[in-house]
This record gives C-alpha cells, structure tokens and sequence, in this order.
C-alpha cells in the first residue's frame, strides 16, 4: 500500500479561464500548474498535446490561494474539566473541505499529555497526507516545553518550527510569566529565527484579564526587539481587549483575530472585529484571521468553573471569511487576511499566500454562489467538485 501521497496525478493541470484573485485581482486568466508550483498565469496558455495536461475548465468561477491557518490545535487540546475534556486531534480531510493549504500548529494549556514532539510528527503525518504544515515550539506556559532544550535551538535547527507559542498572557490558565521571562523568551524567539532564517514570531494567546496588551506594549517599549516580531491571537474576546487591539495595531503591531463562526462566544465576533479595525484606520496587511481549530471553548463561571464546552472547528474560518465578504469588504481585501498575511506573519509568503509563478500550487476553485469547489494542495487535487478525492490515512 502505498501512502496518499505518492499517488499519482498528472505532470501538467491548466486551469482555464477563471477569474484570478492573487489575493489581488488579476481578471481572467489562465494557470498551469507543473509538478506541484504554479509554472505560469497567462491570458491565454496553449500546451503541447503530447503534455497530457489536466484541463480544468473554470469560467465563471473564481481561483483564489489556498488559505493559510496560523492557529491550529492540530493534536486537540483543552482537558481544562479534566481528562474527559480533551479534544481530539484534527483530521486532513477536515482541513481540505475549509479550503486551507496550510497549517501552524500549536499546544495550548496542555503541555503535560501533549507535547511538541508529537506536535512535529503530526505536522509532518499531514504534510505526507498532502497539505503543507509547521508548527510552533512551546505552549500556554513559560517555560515552555521544547524538542531540543531550547526555543532558540528549536527554531534555528528544525525546520517545521517557525516560532513559540501560544504564549497565554492575562490569563487565568498563564504560568503567570513574570515580565523579565516574557522578554527572555522573546527575544530566544528572535535569535534562533535570525539562525534559522525563519520568522521567529512569538504568538501569544490573550487572556481576558485587565492587564491586556500591556505586557507586550511594555515589552516593545523596554527592549530592542521589533514590534513585528510579536502575534497577540484571540483579540476579539472581549470589546476592551478589541479596543487595546486596535491601539496596538496603530502603534504598528500585527493582530490576530479568532474565527467565532457559529458558536464562539467571542464579543465582537471576527466581522465585527476586522470592520471596526479597518474602521479605525487599521491597515488591512497588519490583521489575520485563524481558527483556533480544536482546540477547547470552555465558558467558565465567575468562580472559573467550566460550565459549557465546545470545539473549533476549521470550517469556521472559511465561513468567517465569506461573512467578511458578505459584509462588503471587497474579496481582493478580504482574502488578505487568510492568505498573504498569515504567510508573511509566519516567514511563508516566498512559497505561500498568494499565487504568483514559482510558488506552491495551494489554490481553491470557487463556484459562482462562494462555496468551495476544488482544492489544489501542492499542485495535487485535493477536492473537486465538492467531492474531497484524498483523505487521511486512517479515514477510508
Ligand atoms: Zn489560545
């Protein structure tokens, strides 16, 4: 038996004739895909018959990049009401149906039955799957559980590690970090990235405490590191936190906004959030959008007991971004921040984020109402028609 991905697909796909946004708006046009890149985009491609291409015909529908998710619980996480709580890890065929191509992976308050080892062969199961995965070293709690020994060792030296987190800061399930241990592992983070020629990001999990973004304004105030060098991730929770956002964004940092979808109790909800962002004069390229995906939505009491759970699901960012497109952001704008800013935020954009000649063939098919119709993943077919064609291995 051999594994999905060495199956075998065509040399040569040429989509023809479908509206191309890079996120942005290139028009009608055609694009060949040769061995897993994009080898051209055109307004007209012609082939050699003896090619053999695979011809997908796409009037009418829109071709966009694979979307790429910085925020991913790819092992599960939670566990917060006890064990029966855990959540389970992700699937691929979950991935491709919600249109992303790419993954970063993340531990969460769990560090003690979950660990980045595990977090690594998992990226790597998914990328052999067929989607394209990296991870993050560390966890909620500082300091923080690496492979090598070091947040700076793992990021210069494993190639699947583009940075640490997520950090949990005004968090009532933090390790409490102290302010001197924020900055130490920060500026860990950015040494090895500088070695490894990486991102290097630190991302960091917001609480819903008074404290806010303080801790990484100071941070960015006291010390030398760049303020682009820092992710702060569920700024949506609360209107308060929102707005520190917002203020953040404008001194020049980079945010990170959940999907909430249909379940997450998050106020504003990510449509609400990226509006009032743009609205306050907030640059489009300094948001992104991920999903949380898998890991826990535990709602707590005043007294910190777990009342209700829930699990993110990855289809909520595809969702959220069609609401933000709904919601009059132009699509060119809105893919931005699922596409090219997460790319960039991560160290990705040379290979991902967006579809220029030479880069991965991650790309989704469109039809005409919005919905998903194929999937490319590294030039292969991943989904077509709405039918998925590849699954994982255990999911025949
Ligand atoms: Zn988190």
């Amino acid at each position: 038996m051999k594994p999905t991905h060495e199956r075998e697909e065509p040399m040569f796909t040429l989509i023809s004739g479908g509206t191309v946004y890079a996120p942005e708006k290139l028009g009608r046009r055609d694009l060949l895909i040769a061995g897993g890149v994009i080898a051209r985009i055109a307004e007209r491609i012609e082939l050699p018959a003896e090619f053999k291409p695979r011809v997908i015909r796409a009037k009418g529908k829109i071709v966009t990049p694979g979307m790429v998710d910085l925020h991913v619980h790819l092992l599960g996480g939670g566990g917060e009401a006890g064990p029966w709580s855990r959540t389970p890890e992700i699937t691929l065929s979950k991935i491709v149906c919600a249109g992303v191509t790419t993954v970063v992976g993340l531990l969460g308050t769990d560090d003690v039955s979950r660990r980045p080892e595990t977090l690594l062969a998992k990226a790597m199961q998914l990328e052999q799957e067929g989607i394209s995965a990296w991870i993050y070293t560390g966890s909620y709690q500082l300091p923080p559980p690496t492979i090598t020994g070091s947040v700076r060792k793992d990021i210069a030296l494993i190639p699947k590690v583009v940075g640490v987190g997520e950090i949990a800061v005004s968090d009532h399930r933090s390790s409490q970090p102290s302010f001197d241990e924020l900055c130490r592992i920060a500026a860990e983070a950015r040494v090895g990235g500088m070695l490894g020629g990486k991102a290097g990001l630190v991302h960091l999990h917001m609480g819903a405490g008074p404290r806010g973004l303080e801790p990484i304004r100071r941070m960015v105030k006291e010390t030398e590191i760049p303020i682009g060098q820092f992710l702060p991730t569920h700024v949506n929770r609360t209107r308060e936190l929102m707005e520190d956002a917002v203020a953040f964004a404008a001194m020049g940092g980079h945010i990170d906004i959940t999907a909430t979808g249909r379940g997450l109790s998050f106020r504003p909800t990510s449509v609400e959030a990226v509006r009032s962002a743009l609205e306050a004069g907030v640059p489009i390229e300094r948001i992104t959008l991920s999903s949380d995906s898998n890991g826990s939505m535990p709602i707590f009491d005043p007294q910190g007991r777990v009342v209700r759970l829930g699990v993110g699901e990855i289809q909520c960012l595809f969702e959220d971004w069609q609401s933000l497109t709904a919601a009059g952001i132009p699509l060119e704008e809105s893919l931005k921040v699922v596409t090219a800013n997460p790319a960039r935020r991560v160290g990705l954009f040379e290979r991902k984020g967006s579809l220029a000649v030479g880069k991965d063939a991650d790309l989704l098919i469109l039809d005409r109402h919005g919905d998903l119709d194929s999937v490319f993943a590294m030039g292969r077919l991943m989904l077509s028609r709405g039918e998925l064609r590849v699954k994982g291995t255990f999911e025949e």
